[in-house]
């Protein structure tokens, strides 16, 4: 891995796309005052995630991007982005390069991005740490920085050593896992907080899902006890049905035959009425034609007495005696007594012969009349026996027809008896009916509040007492007892399935939380020891780094000074906390005061002098002895790059020396990038970059030989 290249663009004064290759250990920026050289060393700290403007010599975002100047219009927008080399897949990232980009807009906005990517900058700290490059920088020094790490505070200084010796992984590392233990214990007292919220819930519950245990317990003895009334109660009915068909079978049975005996009898008497009605037109025809023939009778006898008292008179007639008449005796056909007719045929005159044909005409007529009326009483003789015969026969059949009516009399009295019998059957019949349907509604009302497993009373065992013969008061009894436990059942609320479904679910998740719980407090214990393990890493490898910066530091001052001595030290110290919250650079020690925290104080003898202490030492000593302590420290954990920006201003010629050999020296496990005016380290250089800047206020860049550089420096 390996430093390859900056881009700027809009950055300060580099307004145009400005690009520097960094392939050869040492580059030298050389340039005249003002030209932009320190833009450049300023450019890699920010884009590597300086959050600090001062330390940019700005106040705002803005005045990071290029202002404008006479002839070029400012800009909106500046973005540096710094490409290294990953074939040896130091950044733990699957590219052969990785570059690191930052842009910054008017508005103050910042973007990070890697490879193109947009990411935070939490993610770009985290990925310089692989390569031990740290939040403070301490491998870029500024200008005027040179005594940056002498004038730090103990706590910036050991988070520059910690960058320093490649902590800052092991850092990150334990804030992330501080972090996540954080969102554990976040976690477990919130999981907590959930199970005691639960707990009174549990209990509410717990006490419903009793009630609900006891109420099937109640149900289970309603079931039991349906199964026995219920079997009996079917048993009762079927009987009491089987003996009330018995009971309504025989009367029913005599009453359908009384009845189609009754209606047969009443149809023989109808019919009879009929007939009889029949034989009486026939007697009243009888009757009218007897008194039809004796009306005959009686006129053919008047007539008969009309022509015997013709004949009679004819008789006695003068002019039929006076002739000789031979007299004659005759029977009266009338008065049956003999008397003497006499006719005189000698003499007869035209009267007497009319008078005796008349007579003779009467008597033929009597004896015709006769004939007829002999007729006539024979006509009336067989009629009055036709009669006779008939209204002996209407009379028998009238007695024949009084047995009928007798005996329906009798059958309807038997019918009344049978109706009354089935009248009371009929009553119990009633009273049989209401109980079925009673149990019918029972069966319906015991499968909704005990359920459906009631239904299956028909293999339940009767034990005591035959439900036919017992009394039933007993089945009455039951009935009391089932219902008392209805009402208690009732009274005990309608807690549904929901109430132990959901008392089941709540402990099931009262259970999930007590292990997420004890799986976290297992997560929790192996962060603590993972963080526990990272800080005895952290402590073991700083106070082996700090042995060995010792060792280098010793070395480097002793070349710089000729001698002395020079030591960093671990202090542990309290921080003040000053009123405005933030962390005081200087009066940190307090031992009342928050944790105590490492720091690192550093402890120099000059050769020759006896005092001490860093605030005694001139400017140049101090800058010795800040590049001694720096070389050291990039000696024994070697940064990718080092950025040094004037740091060797303040060395004589001597030193310069000095301090071109220890760059050289440096170079083998760093690159390096220094900005100097310095002859003697421009000429350690493997490249130069000279920095220009024109009337338009934009800084260029060419690549310039030694010689040009010299030129360039004095310009
Ligand atoms: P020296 O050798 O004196 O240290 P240098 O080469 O390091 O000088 P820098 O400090 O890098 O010079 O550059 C300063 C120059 O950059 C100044 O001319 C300043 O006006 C210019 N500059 C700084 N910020 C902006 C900006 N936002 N827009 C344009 N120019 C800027």
């Amino acid at each position: 891995m390996y430093l390859k290249q900056i881009e700027l663009s809009g950055f300060k004064s580099f307004a145009k796309k400005t690009s520097l290759l960094f392939d050869s250990p040492i580059t030298a920026i050389v340039g005249p005052n003002g030209s932009g050289k320190s833009n450049i060393a300023e450019s890699f700290r920010w884009v590597l995630g300086e959050q600090s403007m001062k330390s940019l010599r700005g106040r705002r975002g803005e005045d990071l991007i290029f202002n404008g100047s006479v002839g070029v219009a400012k800009m909106n927008h500046a973005s540096v982005t710094i490409t290294f080399d990953n074939k040896d897949k130091k950044f733990g990232l699957d590219f052969d390069e990785v570059s690191i980009a930052r842009h910054v807009y008017r508005d103050g906005q910042n973007e990070y991005y890697l490879n193109n990517s947009r990411v935070r900058l939490k993610d770009i700290f985290e990925l310089l740490s692989k390569i031990s490059i740290g939040a403070s920088s301490h491998h870029i020094i500024s200008q005027g920085e040179a005594d940056r790490f002498l004038n730090s505070n103990i706590f910036d200084r050991r988070e520059m050593v910690e960058d320093a010796l490649g902590l800052r992984v092991y850092q990150y590392k334990k804030a992330e896992s501080e972090r996540k233990l954080d969102k554990t214990e976040e976690n477990i007292k919130e999981a907590e907080m959930i199970r005691r919220e639960l707990a009174p819930h549990i209990k509410f519950l717990k006490k419903q899902v009793e009630q609900i245990e006891k109420a099937q317990e109640l149900k289970r003895n309603l079931v039991t006890l349906y199964h026995d009334y219920l079997k009996r109660e079917e048993i009762y009915l079927k009987d009491a049905r089987e003996k009330i068909n018995k009971e309504k079978g025989g009367p029913a049975g005599e009453l359908s035959s009384i009845e189609a005996e009754l209606g047969r009898i009443s149809k023989e008497l109808s019919d009879a009425g009929s007939a009889d009605e029949g034989k009486l037109t026939s007697l009243r025809e009888l009757e009218r034609k007897i008194n039809e023939i004796r009306f005959k009778i009686d006129d053919t006898s008047r007539q008969i007495g009309r022509l015997e008292g013709r004949i009679e008179a004819g008789l006695s007639n003068p002019f039929l005696s006076q002739a000789p008449t031979i007299e004659k005796e005759r029977v009266c056909p009338t008065c049956g007594q003999s008397i003497k007719i006499g006719v005189d045929t000698s003499v007869e005159s035209d009267f007497v012969k009319r008078k005796k044909s008349e007579l003779e005409e009467n008597k033929k007529q009597k004896t015709e009349a006769e004939s007829l009326l002999s007729k006539l009483r024979q006509e009336e003789m067989s009629l009055t026996a036709a009669h006779s015969q008939l209204k002996v026969e209407i009379d028998a059949h009238k007695d024949g027809l009084r047995d009928s009516e007798r005996k329906m009399f009798e059958l309807r009295a038997r019918k009344n008896e049978l109706l009354s019998k089935l009248g009371f059957v009929k009553i119990q019949e009633e009273k049989i009916l209401h109980e079925e349907d009673d149990f019918k509604k029972e069966l319906t009302e015991a499968a909704i509040l005990a359920g459906r497993e009631v239904l299956n009373y028909s293999g339940f065992v009767i034990e005591l007492d035959d439900p036919t013969t017992e009394p039933r008061e007993a089945q009455e009894e039951r009935r009391r007892k089932i219902e008392r436990i209805k009402i208690r059942l009732e009274d005990m609320g309608s807690i549904g399935d929901e109430v132990v479904k959901e008392y089941n679910e709540t402990i099931e998740r009262d259970k999930f939380l007590e292990k997420e719980i004890a799986d976290l407090q297992t997560s929790a214990a192996s962060l603590r020891e993972v963080m526990k393990e990272l800080a005895d890493k952290i402590e073991k490898e700083f106070v082996v780094g700090i042995e060995r910066i010792n060792k280098q530091f010793q070395a480097f001052f002793e070349t710089l000074f000729g001698g002395g001595t020079a030591a960093l030290t671990i202090v542990t110290v309290s921080r003040k906390k000053p009123a405005d919250g933030s962390m005081e650079d200087e009066g940190f020690i307090d031992e009342e005061e928050g944790e105590p925290e490492r720091g690192i104080d550093i402890n120099v003898t000059l050769p020759k002098k006896k005092i001490r202490g860093l605030q005694v030492l001139s400017g140049g000593e101090r800058s010795l002895t800040s590049i001694a302590l720096l070389f050291a420290i990039s000696q024994v954990n070697p940064p990718p790059f080092l950025i040094l920006d004037e740091t060797d201003a303040a060395l004589d010629e001597s030193n310069s020396r000095k301090y071109g050999e220890m760059i050289q020296s440096l170079a083998k496990y760093s690159q390096l990038l220094i900005i100097t005016h310095n002859r003697e380290t421009m000429n350690r250089a493997d490249i130069l970059y000279g920095i220009t800047m024109g009337a338009d206020g934009v800084s260029r860049i060419l690549s310039i030989k030694f010689e040009e550089a010299q030129g360039l420096v004095k310009n």
